[in-house]
């Protein structure tokens, strides 16, 4: 990528590109692995990072990226953000593409809570939480889906109910990514069960150490705990707790969901990472390079890691010129889960039969095993902030002008809508 060394006006800032991507370079050189660097992919101990040395590794990059003034870009620096443009961002994660952050467990906290509590907190809210968000001192968590809302997550059951200056929580999450480590989490709740599905909700700030919060971690086929069933059983939260008005929690969580399909789809890390240096690495590595299917497979992830790339970059301009991207959020989310599929596919390919003979404690398949993880867990891809199916409504109806589907239950009230 070339950078015009030129200075831009953004409004009332000019700055020098060249010279911000040169700061930002140097950091991520001194903190993370490069992704065009062959050698430094190949990792001296193939034993897979404890959840908790990826967490340590997680918070000690964020707290370095703040302590060098990178951290939480766009946001004010009165609520300890850097206080710069969306077009550093924009520089920050195109940049940020050549090298393997350590930041995975904080893409939800960044990626969605932290722009919900600085777009919707009052002040107050803003003071006591964003500084520590955006340093990774705290974790949090976003807990929309039910064991009978997912998709359809407007319809969701757990309530939360008003007495003096607390709120009142009853009921279950479900897939609750991170929440066994996390220190606070989003929660979506019904405060009125009399109005239609849409109008009912509310959303809240919740610490999850107060009492009457059970977090359970679920065991995935890929051997790893990423999500949780979490109980409410009569949590008391102060009043304050409130994330913008009573019953406009539906208004919140169609804009949480944007952002989770934008930083999914767009931001730095995550599906966003480019596999195809790896993959090359390996293919060359097993003697596979020159087996065509296999070189088939590369080019054609290359080809649509570029594409991605545009989608991604799409968005990203639609942000820095202050437009908040529509259906794009959709798109990008599609073509990542779709990628995903590409890279397993090349993966295995790559691996044939080691793709599959592998085992949890098996350090000498070590990386057959990391990437049979990913094949395991590629299709999760396709569910995580909403299914394919459910991106292809949204790109059907509102790019494509096809009618909405039809609701038999419009305009009833939640409680009498049947439930399974
Ligand atoms: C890795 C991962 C991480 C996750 N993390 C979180 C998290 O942190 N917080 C959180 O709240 N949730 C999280 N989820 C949950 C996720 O948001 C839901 O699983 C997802 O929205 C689908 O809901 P569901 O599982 O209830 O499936 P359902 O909604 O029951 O869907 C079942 C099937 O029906 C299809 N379907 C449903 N409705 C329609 C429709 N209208 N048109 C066409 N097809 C339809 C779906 O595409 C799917 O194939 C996570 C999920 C995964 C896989």
């Amino acid at each position: 990528m070339v950078y015009r060394a030129s200075t831009q006006d953004y409004g009332a800032e000019t700055f020098d590109e060249s010279a911000f991507v040169q700061r930002v370079s140097a950091f991520l050189d001194n903190h993370c692995p490069r992704l065009d660097s062959v050698d430094q992919l190949i990792p001296e101990s193939r034993t897979p990072p404890s959840e908790a040395m990826s967490l340590d590794a997680a918070r000690s990059y964020q707290a370095s990226l703040d302590d060098a003034g990178l951290a939480g870009l766009t946001y004010p620096t009165e609520y300890g953000g850097a206080g710069l443009t969306q077009r550093h961002q924009e520089l920050f994660t195109q940049t940020a593409a050549g090298w393997r952050l350590p930041d995975g467990p904080l893409s939800i906290s960044h990626g969605m809570c932290l722009p919900m509590l600085n777009e919707y907190g009052t002040h107050e809210q803003k003071s006591a939480y964003l500084p520590d968000n955006i340093r990774g001192t705290t974790i949090w968590c976003q807990m929309f889906s039910e064991p009978g809302a997912g998709s359809d997550i407007a319809g969701l059951s757990t309530r939360a109910v008003r007495d003096g200056d607390q709120w009142i929580l009853d009921g279950q999450k479900v897939w609750t990514s991170g929440a066994h480590y996390c220190d606070l989490g989003l929660v979506v709740a019904r405060t009125d069960p009399s109005l239609p599905k849409h109008q009912g909700l509310s959303m809240f700030i919740v610490d999850l150490q107060v009492s009457g919060i059970d977090i359970r971690p679920l065991l995935q086929i890929s051997g790893t705990r990423g999500f949780n069933e979490v109980f409410f059983n009569g949590a008391r939260i102060p009043a304050s707790s409130l994330l913008g008005d009573v019953n406009q929690g539906w208004n919140l969580a169609v804009s949480m969901l944007m952002f989770e399909r934008v930083s999914i789809g767009a931001g730095a890390g995550g599906l966003n990472t480019k596999r195809h240096p790896e993959l090359i690495r390996l293919a060359h590595q097993l003697g596979r390079h020159t087996d065509p299917t296999v070189r088939q497979a590369l080019a054609e992830l290359v080809i649509s890691e570029e594409i991605k790339d545009y989608v991604g970059q799409r968005i990203r301009s639609a942000i820095a010129s202050g437009r908040v991207p529509g259906p794009e959020g959709s798109i990008a989310k599609l073509t990542g889960s779709l990628l995903a599929r590409r890279v397993r596919d090349a993966s295995m390919a790559i691996l044939g039969p080691a793709g599959q003979a592998w085992g949890l404690a098996d350090n000498a398949h070590s990386e057959a095993r990391d990437w049979a993880r990913f094949c395991v867990s590629a299709a999760g891809a396709s569910i995580a902030g909403g299914t394919d199916e459910v991106q292809r409504n949204i790109i059907g109806e509102r790019v494509l002008g096809l009618p909405k589907e039809p609701d038999p239950f419009k305009g009833a009230a939640w409680r009498d809508v049947p439930r399974s």
